[in-house]
């Protein structure tokens, strides 16, 4: 490890991107050659194989493809990929990731048809059970797991069960969550989960990637609407020798190699899922406790990243914003139409005596202010 890795002026509390290790920015600093063994084999195939476990266990039925750019590339190569010219998407929407999926749609001209739902609704399995009965046109159906937009955390395996009942293909934006919560995707059977390295596997950004069932993949040669996000020849690529299609983005994607060690070091998802559920858990108590409420009822958060109301019209979030983050933490602003929120996340290289002293930090401001 190098010397000079500096610490970070501050944590981010905003998913994503969030505050990575020093193991992980540390692993940035070496070039890689993209077609030595060293890469493609060492690092590029490796870290495939490890997404399908760390996915389900059913590893032989699934493959993983990265993809450049943001985690929305990632949805956009798949949903493009998946969907057959004449196939037709429904796609659950309750929050701006949902409704970036029906735009993706409009934009590459896929036939679609939306459920919109309010930001603060829990979806219902039986609505997507009556809409795929209504319509045999539908062929997949999309929605996103954990909405980061409230921090609301779908019901996952109901809505999974009401589509593969109906026998449609099934695309879960698992952004924000994968890696984070448990979950064995083939025992949910779902065909094509997507996430991205600066969430919860907590590494930096620069690809997404899709953890894809062979059998459904393999029969999407030609559908796709882009050239360079081509779910399907990144993967045939990728399958030959581990090399990217054009220019892999090489020191994060070696930094994400050390993330999914610090991940197994840590104990895999089950342990990491135990800290964000601590982290969570000592946020909402420590931000009630100061007269804080959340967006969200209990039993709909999501323990990656909390919405919460502000507490009266003088609230000004802009200066409680710049004071929190003077004294260490970055918060993110409310993503909702409705109600006046600010959101505050609890994943990363963050750990419970962290968020402790976020919560002094909140109190000494508050106090402050008053
Ligand atoms: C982060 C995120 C995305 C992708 O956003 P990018 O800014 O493109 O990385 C998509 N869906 C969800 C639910 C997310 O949390």
């Amino acid at each position: 490890m190098y010397e000079f890795i500096p610490d970070n002026p501050y944590i981010l509390l905003t998913p994503g991107p969030l505050s990575t290790s020093k193991g992980v920015r540390n692993a940035l600093l070496r070039d890689w050659c993209t077609w030595d063994d060293d890469y493609n084999q060492d690092i590029v195939q490796n870290i495939r194989r490890r997404l399908v476990t760390l996915a389900t266990r059913d590893t032989g039925a699934y493959t993983a493809v990265l993809m450049q750019g943001s985690g929305s590339f990632a949805v956009e190569a798949c949903l493009g990929t998946a969907v057959p010219q004449g196939g037709k998407l429904l796609i659950l929407s309750n929050g701006a990731y949902g409704k970036r999926m029906v735009e993706m749609a409009e934009v590459l001209g896929i036939a679609h048809t939306a459920i919109l739902l309010d930001e603060t609704e829990a979806p219902d399995a039986n609505i997507v059970t009556a809409a795929l009965t209504a319509d045999p046109t539908i062929t997949h159906v999309a929605f996103v797991h954990c909405e980061t937009t409230t921090g609301m955390l779908n019901p996952l395996a109901e809505l999974a069960q009401a589509v593969k009942a109906a026998g449609r293909t099934l695309v879960v934006d698992a952004m924000s969550s994968f890696g984070g919560i448990p979950m064995d995707i083939g025992e949910l059977e779902i065909d094509y989960l997507i996430s991205s390295s600066n969430k919860c596997i907590q590494g930096v950004p620069g690809f997404g990637f899709v953890i894809a069932r062979r059998d459904v993949l393999g029969q999407c040669d030609g559908n796709a609407r882009s050239l360079s996000l081509d779910l399907y020849s990144q993967w045939q690529a990728m399958d030959q020798s581990g090399k990217w299609r054009f220019t892999s983005p090489t020191h994060v994607v070696r930094a994400f190699y050390q993330a999914l060690d610090e991940l197994e070091a840590e104990g895999g998802i089950p342990a990491r899922a135990t800290r964000y559920q601590e982290n969570h858990r000592i946020l909402v108590e420590g931000m009630r406790a100061l007269g804080f409420q959340t967006l969200l009822p209990d039993d709909l958060q999501a323990p990656i990243i909390t919405s919460f109301l502000y507490p009266n019209e003088r609230f000004d979030f802009k200066a409680f914003y710049e004071a929190v983050k003077a004294r260490g933490f970055v918060l993110y602003p409310g993503k909702i139409s409705k109600a006046a929120t600010f959101r505050i996340g609890n994943i990363g290289e963050v750990y419970p005596e962290d968020m402790r002293r976020l919560i002094e930090v909140v109190r000494e401001v508050v106090e402050t202010a008053k």
